[in-house]
């Protein structure tokens, strides 16, 4: 594989899986990817699977990722989980602004861009995720949307925090539905991200990685991998067995 930038493959098992089943899964899947040493593998887990992820992928390959947190590291926040907490179950990721959280629980640009800042703070690595919805694809605003999303959602990060953010482009059309936005339409998206980011970060946008995610499988990851501007995926259904996600991470590393 010969890419500009590390690339990662996160796993995002959404609302999935009890602590048994998450154990069952990580062991499975270590086993599976020990000897992968092309990319970062990533799962992000529920809040209740963390501890126990926390023991079964302690030395291995495979970092941890939680699914969002609040901006505060403690106090009167009913029902919040915080960055400090996520540190403490071994989180070194976290997923920051998907759109089933924008949409389910009306986050909106102003708290994610208080999150990202936060995770940055704390020594989290924030996957934020950005991507346009079907009509707006269809009237012809998908770039400017996600232009949008970026310019606002990274407005708190000072120059030198925007290294350390990773961006998932996931077209809201595009997440459990099957459908798979083209390798050519999701490089064109990519390559315009970046050259917004650069707009905002200069040289750094070269080095931010931008990760595609919708509908990944393990027979698309292969060809969406191979355009320069796509440095991994972040996958939610594909991610939910360990034998599905191994199958997928090896294939990514043929591209
Ligand atoms: C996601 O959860 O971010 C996602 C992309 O889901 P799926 O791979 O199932 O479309």
């Amino acid at each position: 594989m010969d890419k500009k930038r590390r690339p990662v493959i996160a796993g995002n098992w959404k609302m999935y899986k009890t602590t048994s089943e998450a154990r069952n899964y990580a062991q499975s899947l270590v086993g599976l990817v020990g000897e992968i040493s092309e990319l970062d593998i990533v799962v992000c887990a529920p809040f209740t699977s963390l501890p126990v992820l926390k023991e079964e992928l302690k030395d291995t390959i495979v970092h941890l990722g939680a699914q969002n947190m609040c901006w505060a590291d403690e106090g009167a926040f009913t029902g919040e989980i915080s960055p400090r907490m996520l540190l403490d179950v071994a989180c070194t990721y976290v997923i920051i602004g998907h759109s089933e959280r924008r949409e389910h629980f009306r986050e909106t640009d102003e708290d994610i861009a208080r999150k990202v800042k936060a995770a940055i703070a704390s020594g989290l690595k924030p996957i934020l995720c950005v991507g346009e919805n079907l009509s707006q694809r269809q009237e012809g605003k998908a770039l400017a949307v996600v232009r949008a999303q970026l310019q606002h959602d990274l407005l708190e990060l000072a120059a030198d925090d925007l290294r350390k953010i990773t961006i998932a482009y996931e077209p809201i059309w595009a997440i459990g539905t099957g459908k798979t936005a083209s390798s050519k339409d999701a490089q064109e998206m990519c390559a315009a991200m970046r050259s917004t980011l650069s707009g905002i970060s200069g040289s750094i946008a070269e080095k931010i990685l931008i990760l595609y995610g919708g509908s990944v499988k393990p027979d698309n990851i292969a060809e969406l991998m191979a355009q320069p501007d796509i440095d991994g995926a972040l996958v939610g259904g594909a991610s939910l067995t360990a034998e599905g996600f191994a199958q997928l991470i090896k294939n990514a590393c043929i591209a």
